[in-house]
């Protein structure tokens, strides 16, 4: 089935509506009323955005030997903001409706509406435009007379730009080397619609390149090669990806070249990750604000000194998620009763990303079925991620797994207790095949390593 057949009438409010109901992702602060712009990722969520944020950082630092990893505080030196220029340039241009109060971005509105100042949700008039900072301050310390300002990082990039003397000497790194790094960042968004999309508090999965000058053309293309390639693995549809480049009235100031990937999301195409030639903007402003010196001395080429160059890979960890659950999601005619049993909501995800590989379910209480199947969870446990499931149809049981995409249910029944064989059923194809439970092991595995996205 194509994309545009199998997508139609998937919309924001039902990846929503399952995401709550099985445990993914629950609004922040929920009795109260919720609170904007942050999320919490329940038990199937936790587990999906660990095994993303384990995915990508394989991906960087194990199968890539010139890239080490780290872990960089959120609370940094206020002069590193000034030196990154975000203190100065990390705003977004911002309209106030001055009868309905509505605020808006003045980049996301229609430009008639915003030169002629009329609001688009209510015809009332909109103030000038004006710049608001995206960065969320705080007070560090005892006293709160402004002496102790600090922000909540609104990138991870930095703790890498002011560690990468500290990682090139401790770990002997030689240019070209990378560093990899997971974590929050918080940024103040004026609209924080469509989800998890865009929210305040966010995880990024950052890696930064270091270059000699000169070379950077060179590793920025490889790296958008590279950042391709794992999508590929990461399984899921390609045809819904495509790539931006930043015309020159969208290039951050340090950025020479830039590319952003995109998805195609129920509400459209849209930014998952970049990939930026941040030239050695970052280190030349750190140097300048610090008073170190940050050259790198080249004694592969008779101990040059020079600044490098750095290209950028920065994805969204909880964006990255909310593609993996719109691009894994189905709604599936299984059947023709006439009735809801004939439809199936399915997520296809990729067997190394489900938060549950594996269920097993006995095909009834009694009978020793319970305890037999105990038995086999708990010899895949070491292994698999798994889930136990006694109680109704089993119909029902494969459609509640179905729901949080696992990829395997492994049902015991009268026949396991008299030759110890089990069925598997897959939940992509739905069909099921029969093993002895000796083999079963040796079956997810092979089905893991060969999975196919439909
Ligand atoms: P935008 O212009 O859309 O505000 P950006 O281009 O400034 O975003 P970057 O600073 O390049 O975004 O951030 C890198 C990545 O971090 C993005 O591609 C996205 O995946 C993620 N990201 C950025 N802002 C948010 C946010 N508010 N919520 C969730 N993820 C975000």
């Amino acid at each position: 089935m194509d994309n545009a057949t199998r997508d139609a009438g998937i919309t924001m409010e039902k990846i929503v509506s399952l995401a709550k109901r099985r445990g993914f992702v629950f609004q922040s602060s929920e009795i109260y009323g919720g609170q904007a712009g942050a999320w919490d990722y329940g038990p199937m969520g936790i587990e999906l955005k660990n095994r993303i944020s384990r995915f990508w950082w394989k991906e960087m630092t194990q199968l890539h030997d010139d890239i080490v990893g780290l872990d960089a505080a959120i609370l940094m030196h206020p002069r590193v903001w000034e030196a990154s220029g975000h203190v100065e340039n990390f705003t977004d241009p911002l309209v106030d409706c001055k009868k309905c109060k509505t605020r808006f971005r003045a980049d996301q509105i229609d430009p008639e509406k915003l030169a002629k100042k009329v609001c688009p949700e209510c015809g009332g008039e909109l103030t000038d435009t004006r710049k608001f900072n995206l960065m969320f301050k705080t007070n560090i310390g005892p006293v709160d007379d402004g002496s102790g300002l600090i922000y909540l990082r609104p990138e991870t990039a930095q703790g890498i730009y002011v560690n990468y003397k500290n990682i090139v000497q401790s770990n002997r790194m030689k240019i070209p080397f990378g560093i990899a790094q997971i974590g929050k960042a918080f940024r103040n968004e004026i609209v924080t619609k469509n989800f998890i999309f865009r929210t305040c508090e966010f995880e990024q999965m950052e890696m930064q390149y270091f270059v000699r000058p000169g070379e950077d053309e060179k590793f920025f293309d490889y790296w958008r090669k590279q950042r391709w390639a794992y999508y590929e693995k990461l399984g899921v549809r390609m045809d819904k990806l495509r790539w931006h480049q930043h015309g020159p009235d969208e290039l951050a100031h340090y950025a020479k070249d830039a590319y952003d990937i995109e998805y195609e999301f129920p509400m459209g195409f849209k930014e998952l990750e970049g990939v930026h030639n941040r030239t050695n903007f970052d280190l030349t402003r750190h140097q300048q604000f610090s008073g170190k010196d940050l050259q790198y001395i080249d004694q592969d080429n008779g101990n040059e000194r020079y600044i490098p160059y750095i290209i950028e890979t920065s994805a969204g960890l909880t964006r990255q998620l909310l593609m993996v659950l719109c691009d894994a999601y189905e709604e599936q005619k299984v059947a023709d009763k006439g009735n809801e049993d004939d439809w199936r909501t399915v997520l296809h995800f990729h067997p190394n990303l489900a938060p549950v590989t594996v269920a097993v379910l006995p095909l009834m209480k009694k009978d020793g079925l319970a305890e037999l199947a105990q038995e086999i969870r708990q010899g895949l446990k070491e292994e698999f991620s798994t889930d136990y499931d006694q109680s109704g149809a089993i119909g029902r049981r494969y459609r509640r797994q179905d729901e949080v995409g696992t990829p395997f249910c492994v049902t015991v029944d009268y026949q396991t207790k008299e030759d110890g064989t089990v069925t598997v059923r897959f939940r992509d194809s739905m069909e099921q095949v029969r093993v002895h439970k000796d083999e079963l092991e040796a079956t997810l595995r092979k089905a893991i390593k060969e999975y196919k996205r439909v």
